[in-house]
């Protein structure tokens, strides 16, 4: 559009330095109509950060009008937009078409029965941003517990979800103005290639982990991911970004997701459950859980053991069952004590910044190099549990680490 412009000015058709201070993003069609492109939400947050004015086609106004203290108009043909920049007309202002307001995920947990030990990893997990992995047989209620954790994250802030619509903005996904303020929840297929995870193309576009930005990312049945699809995650994981290289061009997304997995404990699912009925070998058992690599799983700072629940658990009272609301308050006020505390979710301290924050009495400090040494755990999870223990001692409203709050964080790591 700005060339088509830029020859209707030479012309004189539109007056000359009326240009100067727009911005024109857009499809011009042979008929001079304007067409919806994508990738309009960063333009616009560009643009309001310049300090100019931005002209898009009108199908894209409504997403432009998300950028509070953007100066957007919505045209349809070229000639409007000549009209305009001539004074001839005023296209108006674009506003935002729905309800901007934070509507709070329908999945809550309260319908999530029993499983008293995976509902707290959870919560522990939503308070200090820490990766998560549930093990158990099938039809436990992994997916459910997975599902909910979006609902009890604290809300994202307008920045952080224009950063999110911004993605989806860019990879054509379309923003959904009823929930554009929600925390993202995405969960690919296992079947999900490597370009479909974490973003790629000819033209970089991004993948799943981005499209999870400041969101969850869901894999269920984690071993029957590709194997490397599982490796590229390492990366974002630890840097919350992925530089996607072509041979033209390199592309950098954001890629600041929560991940939780889940997964069977066996090929058939039932090892370790009472019932008995597991018929695998130790040897096929070994080989299923070798299929997610030390690394990937040494970055997982909660893994948690979902097991069958009994029957008369489910059908009891609803003791356990806390909804969303009561479990997202304390989350969020164990939260609030992190950024005040270090600017930052624990799961992101450096590890200089763990030694800080996180410091053990001696007895404690010898627990936990015992514990790593029987437990055949690598330097790396010294850091690593160290940071759920503090995430502990924040929902507990504690300063320090006690030793509760260490033993609490070491039995996350007992799950495999
Ligand atoms: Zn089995």
């Amino acid at each position: 559009m700005p060339i088509a412009l830029g020859i209707l000015a030479a012309q004189g058709h539109v007056p000359k330095g009326s240009l100067a201070q727009y911005e024109f993003l857009g499809e011009l069609a042979l008929s001079g109509e304007l067409r919806a492109v994508t990738g309009v939400l960063p333009a616009a947050l560009k643009a309001a950060h310049a300090g100019r004015s931005l002209i898009v086609p009108r199908d894209n106004s409504a997403e432009a009008a998300l950028v509070s203290g953007a100066r957007t108009h919505g045209a349809s043909s070229l000639l409007e937009v000549c009209a305009f920049l001539r004074g001839a007309v005023d296209l108006p202002a674009a506003v935002a078409s729905a309800c901007n307001t934070i509507t709070i995920a329908e999945l809550d947990l309260a319908d999530v029965r029993g499983q008293p030990q995976a509902r707290r990893a959870l919560e522990i997990a939503a308070s200090g941003n820490h990766h998560a992995l549930f093990v158990g047989p099938p039809g436990t209620g992994k997916t459910m517990l997975a599902s909910r954790l979006p609902g009890i994250l604290p809300p994202l802030s307008e920045a952080e979800a224009l950063e999110s619509a911004a993605i989806r903005s860019v990879a054509g996904c379309g923003i959904d103005f009823h929930k554009w303020k929600q925390r993202p929840f995405r969960a690919p297929h296992h079947t999900a290639s490597a370009v479909a995870m974490v973003g790629g193309g000819s033209v970089p576009r991004p993948g799943e982990i981005s499209l999870a930005h400041r969101g969850v990312l869901f894999l269920d049945e984690l071993p029957e991911y590709d194997r490397r699809v599982l490796e590229v995650l390492r990366e974002p994981l630890e840097s919350g970004h992925i530089v996607i290289s072509r041979a033209a061009r390199q592309a950098e997304f954001p890629a600041a997701f929560q991940l939780v997995a889940a997964m069977n404990p066996c090929p058939c699912g039932y090892a370790g459950d009472p019932s008995g009925r597991c018929v695998c070998t130790p040897e096929v058992i070994r080989r299923y859980r070798a299929r997610v690599s030390g690394p990937l799983l040494d970055r997982i700072d909660l893994q948690v053991a979902v097991p069958r629940v009994p029957l008369a658990e489910l059908g009891g009272p609803a003791a356990s069952s806390e909804s969303s609301a009561v479990v997202r308050a304390r989350v969020s006020a164990a939260r609030e004590r992190q950024l005040q505390r270090a600017g930052k979710p624990n799961a992101n301290l450096s590890n200089r910044e763990v030694l800080r924050d996180c410091a053990l009495a001696a007895g404690d400090r010898h627990l936990l190099e015992r514990a790593l040494d029987q437990l055949g755990l690598s330097a790396r999870a010294y850091h690593r549990i160290l940071r759920v223990a503090r995430s502990i001692a924040d929902l507990n409203g504690s300063d320090a680490v006690a030793t509760a709050h260490l033993l609490e964080a070491i039995q996350y790591r007992r799950a495999l």
